[in-house]
């Protein structure tokens, strides 16, 4: 059973004079409070009172009240949709219970029904009046939305009104509480109140009764509005508060964002930071989780207080650091001279006693929860500084943004090293591909020649021919070899070569190198060559392959940079780098101290390819260099000039505890 029709509606029919008014939920608290308390403080004959909450919970948080009124009459009805445990009763007073879909759940009414007072609130609640008002933001902490839902309703204390909301009410009462009618008869009888309808019908008189002491009712109307307009002030300070807050953050943050200099960035931000929160000191320096000691980096500093910028702060056995590591939280010391953990730390004590701070703050700068550096702020004056929540909260996002604008710049600074590593490598391609071109081309062409003049020249006598032939074969061998070589080249330094370390003894490695190059070498007169490799020496870590080859191409280049009558001496020692560093020496034609380094470059012939007559691609030396740097040793020539002979040392990872006669 529910009934659809607003009690408002139903009053308004029936005395079309009453003109309604709108009322937020916050003046209808205020107003119904105000009539309780004047029931209360007046002394009535026991008033018919008739309250209809919306909803169970609006009733719980006035229940204790209706216990006190309960004293002052036996004719209360108080009305509310169940949500728990509302139901209908008679304890205090009577509890009547209506349906959760009657028109009730969207009405408000309070009525105080005496002999010479009477006094009515009807009111409904406005549609859409729970949506979201836009015009009272979410920000404003302390004035809730539910303050400003909107109703419209007639208060009045007009006795006929009061007597035709009576009626409407309860009559909608004996609908939900049938075994109250005789009660319900008896208030009618007393208050005469169908009589006084139908009389007042005819006088249409618009009669007020209130033959009491109201100064309670205003009184605490006027209570309320304190309440309320001091609730305000402390809403409008407080948004007051965070929109000066906001400014200042953005402020700060737009200064540290014009940069991507983390440099600049630190010091705009210590600059801004102290100089708005007019601290003695404001520091800023980089520090990691793993830091024993920071140097101050960055300072904004009042004048009158003695600079810290370059100290060594210690961080290891630092308690506020160590604190604010583990809790990823800052820390503020409002005295220094009485904080325990200061007093017991040495390094603490010495800094605040020197550098005179009282009052201190410890912000760490995070990203992502990682350590990136500290902010910190001094005060050194007395009384010492009591931290407000709004400085610390701002030190906290100032330290936010800081993190992120560091975190911004490095990514583009290693976006920008980037740049100009792959500028450098595209010009290095560049160059690579007219370099080859052109190695390519020279023997190409010889090849071309021979054999045109073969084909177009069939008298041409037998041993020119076979001269052609071989120069045309000797021509393609080379450009076989260069391909080779640079296909191996690029293979390594773009890093497509798959390492197989294993543990090697120097001396099988060295034979291995020795035995390739005198099955490719078997014709023609090399120089004598020697090895001097201790017994003893460790066991190396390297792929075997690539450690052959390195041997074979340094053995290659003195044979064919030295005459047959001169000598090649391979040797190995282990360095105190926990490396072995073999060297190929030769008493050939030397290298002049400033080509030492750039033999190792690609292409370097010191006499240019078309010169030369040793054959080679000028790739070698490259090649052996990419090697040796993969497995982390280091490749250097040495030579004290022409005719002086070479010596090419390199180095390779010894394997730890081991003995190559072992
Ligand atoms: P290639 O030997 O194929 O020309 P490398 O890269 O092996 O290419 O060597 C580059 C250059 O370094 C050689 O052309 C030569 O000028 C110089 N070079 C290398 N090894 C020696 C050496 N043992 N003595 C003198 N010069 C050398």
């Amino acid at each position: 059973m529910s009934i659809s029709t607003s009690v408002l509606s139903d009053l308004l029919n029936s005395l079309p004079h009453l003109r309604p008014q709108l009322y937020f939920k916050a003046s209808l608290t205020a107003l119904s409070h105000a009539m309780e308390d004047q029931v209360l403080a007046a002394n009535l004959d026991r008033p018919l009172i008739i309250a209809s909450f919306q909803k169970e919970r609006f009733y719980r948080q006035e229940a204790h009240r209706y216990q006190r009124l309960a004293d002052k009459s036996n004719q209360i009805y108080v009305l509310s949709a169940p949500e728990t445990e509302f139901a209908n009763s008679s304890e205090y007073y009577e509890k009547v219970s209506f349906d959760t879909d009657d028109a009730l759940t969207q009405e408000w009414h309070l009525l105080v029904f005496a002999q010479n007072y009477t006094t009515c609130l009807i009111c409904r609640e406005s549609l859409g009046s729970l949506s979201k008002n836009k015009y009272i933001p979410d920000m404003i902490p302390s004035l809730d939305m539910d303050t400003a839902r909107r109703f419209e309703g007639i208060w009045t204390s007009e006795k006929g009104a009061c007597l035709k909301a009576a009626q409407l009410l309860l009559a909608r009462i004996e609908v939900y509480r049938p075994d109250l009618a005789d009660k319900i008869d008896e208030v009618k009888q007393r208050f005469r109140i169908e009589e006084a309808i139908n009389k007042s019908k005819v006088n249409s008189s618009h009669e007020y009764v209130a033959d009491i002491d109201t100064y309670p009712f205003v009184q605490r109307l006027v209570t309320y509005l304190q309440a309320s307009q001091y609730k305000l002030h402390k809403a409008y300070s407080s948004i007051a508060a965070q929109a000066r807050k906001e400014r200042l953050v953005n402020s700060i943050s737009t200064a540290i964002r014009r940069s991507l200099d983390p440099k600049e960035i630190l010091q705009v931000a210590a600059q801004e930071l102290g100089q708005h929160l007019e601290a003695c000191r404001c520091l800023i320096y980089r520090a990691q989780a793993t830091d024993t000691k920071a140097t101050v980096e960055h300072e904004f500093l009042n004048s009158h207080v003695t600079s810290v910028l370059g100290q060594s702060w210690e961080l290891e056995h630092n308690p506020l650091f160590q604190q604010v590591l583990r809790q990823l939280e800052g820390i503020s010391v409002v005295d220094t001279v009485d904080d325990p953990k200061i007093k017991k730390s040495s390094a603490l004590s010495s800094i605040v006693k020197k550098f005179g701070v009282r009052s201190w703050l410890i912000e760490p700068v995070l990203y992502q929860g990682q350590l990136l550096g500290i902010v910190e702020l001094h005060y050194c004056y007395f009384p010492p500084h009591e931290w407000e929540q709004g400085e610390l909260d701002l030190v906290k996002s100032i330290a936010t943004q800081i993190g992120t604008a560091l975190i911004q710049a490095e990514s583009f600074a290693n976006l920008e090293k980037l740049n100009q590593q792959l500028e450098a490598l595209d010009r290095t391609r560049s160059n690579l591909i007219a370099i080859t071109g052109h190695e390519l081309r020279t023997p190409l062409s010889t090849i071309q020649v021979c054999l045109e003049s073969l084909a177009t020249e069939p008298d041409m006598p037998w041993e020119l021919q076979q001269v052609m032939l071989s120069t045309a074969l000797c021509d393609s061998e080379r450009m076989r070899k260069l391909v080779q070589d640079f296909l191996t080249l690029s293979n390594l330094e773009s890093g497509r070569v798959e390492w197989h370390p294993e543990s090697l003894i120097i001396q099988e490695c060295i034979d291995l190198s020795l035995s390739r190059l005198r099955t490719r070498s078997s014709q023609e007169k090399i120089p004598k060559i020697k090895t001097q490799i201790p017994q003893t020496l460790p066991l190396v870590r390297a792929d075997g392959d690539w450690l052959v080859e390195v041997l074979a191409k340094l053995v290659d280049n003195a044979c064919k940079f030295t005459p047959a009558s001169g000598e090649i001496t391979i040797q190995a020692i282990s360095n105190a780098h926990q490396m072995l560093e073999v060297t190929v020496s030769d008493t050939g034609r030397g290298i002049e101290p400033n080509r030492l380094e750039i033999v190792f470059d690609r292409f370097y012939q010191e006499e240019g390819a078309l010169r030369r007559t040793t054959g080679g691609t000028g790739l070698g030396l490259a090649i052996c260099r990419q090697i040796v740097n993969g497995w982390d040793g280091k490749i250097w020539a040495e030579s004290t000039g022409k005719d002086q002979g070479s010596h090419f040392h390199f180095t390779i990872p010894i394997v730890h505890g081991s003995q190559q006669d072992c």
